[in-house]
Order: structure tokens, then sequence, then C-alpha cells
């Protein structure tokens, strides 16, 4: 018999896509051997303001996988208008193709939060969450809240990765007083932030 084809959703706002999620897409790859990656950015978030307008964010997506031949672009939840909840994503790829397992890729800071989501539960039936444990966090913690969530429905795997330093909010202020963002994104982001007069005006 056929084995489930294996894909991650590296899921993200990516204002701006930095080598941290690249790294951390990387990591789920290799130690949960998936076929492949599908990096969707968002569309309009209910849960940020003044984020860049979605085409944008999808552009730099767009330049900074297409040198990885397993990541590809999703523009299922960027092309929708409106408020994107994870589970109705989910539920549309698991109509599309019943015969994948979705990994969904994730920080262990949204461990915290998942639970506020829309029906968490469901999102647990449909997909493993793969989270990446940053070597400067709270082992205990990560492992005491995941233990309460895999009692709710969870499949959690546990990534090991270093910790990269990296934040799309610290690309955004570098950019902003004029500092060099050149080890933080994949060349090609860095030039387009740059020939789109990105970041310089935020608040
Ligand atoms: P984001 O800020 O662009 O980050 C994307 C992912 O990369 C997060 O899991 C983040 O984990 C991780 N990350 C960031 N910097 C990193 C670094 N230096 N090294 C390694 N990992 C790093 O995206 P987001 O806005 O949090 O959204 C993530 C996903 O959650 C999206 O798919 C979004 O649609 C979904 N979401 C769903 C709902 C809902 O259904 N109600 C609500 C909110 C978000 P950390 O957070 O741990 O940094």
């Amino acid at each position: 018999m056929k084995s489930k084809e294996k894909v991650g959703i590296m899921g993200g706002t990516f204002n701006p896509i930095h080598n941290g999620h690249l790294l951390l897409a990387q990591t789920a790859q290799e130690q949960v051997a998936l076929d492949k990656v599908l990096f969707m950015p968002s569309g309009n978030s209910y849960m940020k303001e003044n984020v860049l307008e979605t085409q944008k964010r999808v552009d730099m997506v767009a330049l900074a996988i297409k040198n990885y031949p397993d990541f590809e672009l999703s523009m299922i939840e960027a092309q929708k208008s409106g408020n994107t909840y994870t589970v109705e994503t989910l539920k549309s790829l698991t109509e599309q193709t019943p015969e994948t397992q979705y990994y969904f890729i994730i920080g262990a800071d949204i461990l915290f939060q998942i639970e506020q989501w829309r029906n968490p539960q469901q999102i647990f039936q449909m997909a493993v969450l793969v989270c990446a444990v940053r070597d400067d966090y709270d082992l205990d913690a990560i492992h005491e809240k995941g233990t309460r969530l895999a009692a709710s429905g969870a499949d959690i795997i546990y990534l090991n990765m270093p910790r990269l330093d990296i934040s799309s909010t610290d690309i955004r202020a570098r950019v902003k007083s004029s500092q060099s963002i050149r080890k933080l994104v994949p060349p090609e982001v860095a030039h387009y932030i740059e020939q789109e007069h990105l970041y310089y005006e935020e608040d």
C-alpha cells in the first residue's frame, strides 16, 4: 500500500519572511521527513494591525523559496478576503487531498496561543503539530503545555533547532533606522525591500 504523502504547512504573516522561517521549515522537513513544505502567507489577520499589503508579503515569500525545490507557495489564505482561520484552511486542504497527512509547523509560542484560535480540537484532528523548540525556551513549560494539549487530542512532534535571533519586527525596525538586514533575510528579499521602499516609514 502506498504511504500517505507528508506535507508541511509553514503559515505566517511573513512581514517580512526571514532566515528564521526558512531554518524552521528546513529543520521540520529534515526531522519529520516531509515530502514538501507549503509556505502559506496569511491574508488579512484580525489579530494584527498595520500589516503590509498581502501581495508584497507574497512576493517576498516567492523570492525567498525559489531555490528550494521542496518548498511551494500556497495562496490559499492570501487569496481569501476577510479573516483566515487555520481550521478552515485545513478543512479545504484535507477535502481536496484526503490522502495527504498534514503537519502544521509552528514556533513554540503558538502552543500557548492555539487554544484561543477557532476550533483547536478540529485543528488537532486534521494536522500533526510540528513545534520548534529553540534552545533558549523554558523546556518544562513547553512540555507541560504540550502534554495538556496532547490530552485534548493534539499530536505534537518537537523539533530541536538552534536559536536564530531574528524577528520580523526587528527587521522592520532595522530598515527604518537604516541598519543592514543582509544577514537576516535572503539577498533577494533584502533587494525587494530596498527596491519597493518597504518599512522605511513604519510607526
Ligand atoms: P509569523 O509571525 O510570520 O511567524 C511564522 C512562524 O515562524 C511562527 O510559527 C513563528 O513562531 C516562527 N518564527 C518566527 N521567527 C522565528 C525564528 N527566528 N526562528 C524560528 N521560528 C521563527 O506568523 P504568525 O502571524 O504567528 O502566524 C503563524 C500561523 O498561525 C499562520 O498560519 C496563521 O494563519 C496562524 N494563525 C491562526 C489563527 C487562527 O486560526 N485563529 C490565529 C493566529 C495565527 P513563534 O511565534 O514561536 O516566533
